[in-house]
């Protein structure tokens, strides 16, 4: 029996399901997960010994990645001089200002540990300046864990949406209304029937958890013009995008400005940071400027501030345009692979992202991505890894690239997939 089987028989004993996030136990590919011992530039390293070049980079935080050393020097560095005072400290003001001038819309911002804090804040806060209750989200797109954002839609267009998972009250998601992604009509309706009551839509610019799916042209323009008829908050959920899509996120590269913005994974460069952040007017009316409540015991922790300030500071000096060409290379042949094996496959890419959709259908939301066939993906990600390539455990997920992806790396990514049998 392989270390990884051995530890993953021990870890459900002692942990549900053997993993602190779900989608790690592969029950979708119908794999077990890999235990990982280190990671350095684009390869991961199982507890057997196993190298694979890595496409998952953490669900996305790795852009330059794993383990760079400038990074590491820095929160080496910072480590020294202590993990944690629960006091300001000057990296956190570094990278705020740092994030300032790297997202077109965000005038302040204010630190927390992870993507699910930072959308839940957001949320709250666009509430308490609103003083309305209501949310828009949009089927398909994943905002973390909080509450109001599990929600499945409900049987209407303006309605208020069903629990997503037991645990929720109904009362929770009372004021959440699920919407089909790409689709101005339904909201427009929605803000017809319950326009004033809406303090926020919160969305995905570029959907990375339904697979990789593109805005409309017009579309993220059109979310904007509603928000300013109705005195909506307009919040940007960037946790995948922000520094990704370009230095500036998605709102950099299709120049709409949000009133809010949300940032995770990359940020922090590995470690657990999230932000969040926008226009002065708002962000102003946090505790303890303003009377909305938010705080955090490690909020704005010395080591990963300053493992994300590298981390940024190393990206400025990067080529976003060469990697998203070669990505986009990659991601083309991939396909083609696959095709010529007689499936079909609509492939979406932007940046260094891109997602495989086992349908001859146009993916452009959430019921277009479920008409992709999970058994093609699930043979294609056992075959992959068998051959030293890894691949996200579940079809609707982004592969990812990173600066850290060489030439080697991505031939023997195309070899491995000329040999997948499906
Ligand atoms: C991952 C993700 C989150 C949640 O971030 P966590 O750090 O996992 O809590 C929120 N929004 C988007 C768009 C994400 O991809």
């Amino acid at each position: 029996m392989s270390l990884s089987s051995t530890l993953y028989a021990k870890a459900q004993t002692l942990i549900p399901g053997g993993v602190n996030s779900p989608i790690r136990a592969c029950k979708a590919v119908e794999s077990e997960p890999l235990f990982i011992a280190r990671a350095e530039g684009s390869k991961i390293y199982d507890v057997d010994g196993n190298g694979y070049v890595d496409y998952v980079m953490s669900w996305g935080p790795m852009l330059l990645g794993h383990a760079d050393p400038v990074v590491h020097a820095a929160a080496k560095a910072a480590l020294d001089n202590g993990s944690s005072f629960g006091a300001p400290c000057p990296a956190e003001v570094d990278l705020a200002e740092k994030i300032t001038k790297l997202m077109p819309s965000v005038e302040m911002v204010r630190m927390v540990n992870s993507g699910t804090e930072a959308t839940m804040s957001a949320l709250r806060l666009a509430r308490g300046f609103t003083g309305r209750d209501c949310v828009i989200k949009f089927d398909g797109c994943y905002h973390g864990h909080a509450d109001a954002f599990l929600a499945a839609a409900g049987s209407g267009v303006a309605v208020q949406a069903a629990p997503g998972t037991p645990g929720v009250p109904a009362a929770t998601v009372a004021h959440t209304i699920v919407l089909p992604y790409n689709d101005l009509e339904a909201v427009k309706e929605a803000f017809k029937a319950r326009g004033k009551e809406i303090a926020a839509i919160i969305v995905e610019p570029a959907p990375g958890n339904m697979g990789l799916v593109l805005p409309k042209p017009g579309y993220l323009e059109g979310l904007r013009a509603i928000c300013d008829e109705y005195g909506t908050v307009l919040i940007f959920d960037e946790v995948i995008t922000g520094f990704r899509w370009s230095l500036h996120g998605a709102q950099g590269r299709y120049g709409v400005r949000p009133d809010l913005t949300t940032l995770g994974k990359i940020i922090g460069a590995g470690f657990p940071v999230g932000a969040y952040g926008g226009r002065r007017d708002i962000m102003e009316k946090l505790s303890p400027c303003g009377p909305v409540f938010q705080a955090g015991t490690l909020s704005g922790n010395p080591v990963a501030m300053a493992a994300g300030l590298a981390n940024l500071l190393e990206l400025e000096k990067r080529d976003y345009a060469a990697l998203e060409k070669r990505t986009g290379e990659l991601a083309d042949e991939f396909a083609a692979i696959i095709r010529s094996k007689g499936v079909p496959v609509t492939l979406n890419k932007v940046a260094s992202a891109f997602t495989m959709y086992f349908t001859d259908r146009p993916v452009t939301d959430m019921a277009a991505a479920r008409t992709s066939d999970g058994k093609v993906y699930t043979a294609i990600y056992k075959q992959m890894r068998e051959q030293g390539v890894y691949l996200a455990s579940l079809g609707y997920e982004c592969s990812f690239t990173s600066f850290a992806h060489t030439e080697a790396d991505y031939d023997l990514t195309l070899e491995a997939a000329k040999r997948v049998k499906l």
